[in-house]
């Protein structure tokens, strides 16, 4: 029998409504023939309730009792789903992580999938079964406990069940039609395309743009897997949406083709550093070792310490905001082992990235140059900057956030296909 994967966000199961309607999407494909394995979130906004009764509890959290609560939301609706499927005669059962079993790591918080054995669904799909409702975003590690996949986990979910059971195509159902050039929430010109390629989309997810998970699109360029985005609210046929493939199917030919924003960051600068061989290591090894995200560094230039001939710098880095407490008591930490010294650590909480991505940049010159004059043009002052061969990034004062995302959506003319 071929297989579908359908995958229904927070706000596509936000109440009992919207769970019949994304059921009547399923049972659509039911009746055209496919089994289907649905891959469910949390009600909408249900995570970050839950996230945030964590934090109230415990700032600096077990992660282990962090994915026990928050993995919670999903059990709930792939329950409901299934018992909705059901009221539509459609022979359909739920499944927590653990009871596929989906094997993970047991990084909590953040796992990666380790295997997804068929054998339980296929025994269920044979027994006449045509629908199995997987709770998104979890999973069980080697040790027997509950696991969760980073925000925004249940799209890869989607992709890795689509890998191991070969599914036809892997449809994840949003709150928006597709992909856009970028989030049309922050510009009304946002064009949506028709397709993307995966290189440019795991850019861009990676960037900030939450449409699709980072790890989801990955596990999609490596596993070969037809991933498409579409809307939940809208009639939908085999056209609907955006198509995530490869390059060689992709006909504009746009030096940039979306811009990303990430809202929340952080700019910590250590002031005072010894500039020594192994400083960078003492700094952010611990950082790394206390699971802070550090993305962007620059280390200003060296000068000799006032009455002394030993040079020091500046060291700056950015990481999400959430991970400031995190990333202090580590800096802290290595301060008072006598691993590194500094005078002060000035923390700015009030940042945000913006970046332009494009596979076309590998052969073209000049986009850095058009991204900073558009950018100064509009007043905002850029605070770092990083590159690799198909982005730019640039950390500037959050308040500039949309204005910038603006400017480069403009400056780049994504509102025209090209
Ligand atoms: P879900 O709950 O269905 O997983 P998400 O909120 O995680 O949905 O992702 C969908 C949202 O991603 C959209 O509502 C949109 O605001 C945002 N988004 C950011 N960048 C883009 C983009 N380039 N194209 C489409 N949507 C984007
Ligand atoms: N519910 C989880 C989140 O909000 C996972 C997901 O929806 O993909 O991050
Ligand atoms: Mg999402």
């Amino acid at each position: 029998m071929p297989l579908l994967v359908m995958k229904f966000g927070g706000t596509s199961v936000a109440d009992l409504d919207r769970i019949r309607n994304a059921a009547a999407k399923v049972k659509a494909e039911v009746d055209r023939g496919y089994d289907v394995i649905v891959i469910v979130s949390a009600m909408s906004g249900k995570t970050n309730e839950l996230v945030g009764w964590v934090n109230e509890t415990s700032p600096l959290y077990d992660a282990r009792e962090y994915d026990a609560v928050v993995s919670s939301g999903e059990n709930v609706t792939a329950g409901l789903m299934a018992l909705t499927l059901q009221e539509m005669d459609v022979p359909a059962r739920s499944w927590q992580g653990w009871q596929v079993p989906i094997q993970t790591t047991s990084a909590h918080s953040a796992a990666r999938f380790v295997d997804i054995p068929r054998a339980n669904l296929d025994m269920k799909f044979a027994e006449g079964f045509k629908v199995a409702v997987i709770a998104g975003f979890q999973g069980v590690s080697p040790e027997g406990r509950i696991t969760t996949l980073g925000r925004g986990g249940s799209d890869t979910t989607a992709v890795a069940f689509a890998a191991a059971f070969g599914a036809e195509r892997c449809d994840i159902y949003t709150d928006v039609d597709g992909i856009y050039t970028t989030d049309p929430r922050i510009t009304s010109k946002a064009r949506k395309l028709e397709k993307i390629s995966f290189e440019e989309m795991l850019e861009l997810a990676s960037l900030g743009a939450k449409v699709l998970q980072t790890r989801s699109v990955e596990l999609a360029m490596r596993y070969k897997v037809r991933l498409r985005v579409l809307s939940s609210f809208d009639e939908t046929d085999e056209q609907s949406g955006t198509l995530v493939c490869d390059e060689d199917e992709i006909m504009e030919s746009k030096v940039v083709s979306g811009v990303a924003y990430s809202r929340e960051e952080a700019k910590l600068t250590l002031v005072t550093v010894e500039d020594r061989p192994g400083i960078a290591a003492a700094i952010f090894g611990p950082l790394a070792d206390s699971g802070v995200n550090v993305d962007m560094i620059v280390q200003n230039i060296s000068e000799k310490a006032q009455g002394s001939d030993k040079p020091v710098t500046d060291m700056t880095f950015s990481c999400p905001v959430d991970q400031v407490a995190r990333a202090r008591k580590a800096l802290e930490a290595a301060r008072d082992a006598g691993h590194i010294n500094y005078d002060t650590l000035e923390v700015d909480e009030d940042a945000a990235k913006v970046s332009v991505v494009g596979i076309g940049m590998r052969s073209h010159a000049g986009v850095a140059a058009r991204m900073f004059r558009a950018l100064a043009a509009d007043g905002v002052n850029i605070k770092v900057i990083a590159t690799s061969e198909i982005k730019i990034s640039v950390l500037i004062d959050r308040k500039y956030m949309e204005l910038a995302v603006q400017a480069l959506h403009d400056a780049f003319e994504l509102d025209k296909a090209g």
